[in-house]
């Protein structure tokens, strides 16, 4: 019976260690991709998250649409 709660335990910290390192490799991911700012409210959005126009980037289809319409 201890063997079996051995077991457990040993793979219970196998999932968990395995969790960590996936969660490492998704932020080394994430690090890779380039980070980009909004050209109407600032905020830093990754670049494949953005809505491109030309030279400027916008966090949202909205701010895409307001900042062109001031200008
Ligand atoms: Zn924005």
């Amino acid at each position: 019976m201890r063997i079996l709660i051995l077991i457990s335990i040993g793979l219970l910290l196998y999932i968990i260690i395995a969790n960590l390192l996936f969660k490492d490799g998704a932020l080394l991911t994430m690090a890779t991709v380039e980070m980009v700012r909004c050209s109407h409210c600032g905020m830093h959005i990754p670049e494949n998250k953005s809505v491109r126009s030309e030279e400027n980037f916008y966090c949202s289809q909205a701010h895409f649409d307001e900042h062109h319409k001031v200008n």
